[in-house]
């Protein structure tokens, strides 16, 4: 079984840049790959679950969100570190769609697609509809900058060593 953290994209992984179409805008923060690569070490995999309704608004194209995610992937590969997958909502806000984002859909999706040993297993993200959608899939989570009931606030991503490595 797999022990896997699920992150969020946008401002918890990579700078925020509304419906990011162009895969040379993105950024990193400082300690993303320190942090995963600690992470990798104590023996985690990583699922990326972000909400993209610039598809359903039309702002960004199906083949330009899998060229942003095709560089993401070759940035941190450059670095050893692999995401087991990418899912993305392209629905809108209002959709109440079940992969959107406070829904657990993606992560549920991801439990159908790999072993994945949820007890050991977190989510990562910075809006409080990524601690929802984390505790509503039963998942131990941790929140950037925010605070929601059930959920662990943390300030930088580096933080998460100190929760969850012993
Ligand atoms: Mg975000």
């Amino acid at each position: 079984m797999k022990k896997v953290i699920f992150f969020d994209r946008d401002d918890t992984l990579i700078k925020d840049v509304p419906y990011l179409n162009d895969p040379s805008k993105i950024t990193l923060f400082p300690d993303t790959i320190d942090t995963l690569q600690k992470l990798k070490k104590s023996g985690y995999e990583f699922i990326i679950v972000t909400n993209q309704s610039g598809i359903a608004r039309g702002l960004i194209t199906d083949k330009e969100l899998a060229a942003v995610h095709s560089k993401l992937q070759q940035i941190f590969a450059d670095h050893d570190i692999h995401f087991l997958k990418i899912y993305h909502s392209p629905h809108m806000p209002d959709s109440n769609h079940p992969t959107r984002k406070p829904n657990p859909g993606m992560i549920l999706e991801a439990c159908n697609d790999f072993e994945i040993d949820k007890a050991r297993s977190y989510m990562v993200g910075d809006k409080i509809s990524d601690g929802q959608a984390g505790l509503n899939a039963g998942l131990k989570t941790f929140l950037l900058n925010e605070s929601l009931s059930g959920c662990t606030s943390i300030k930088t991503l580096s933080e998460l060593l100190e929760h969850i490595i012993q």
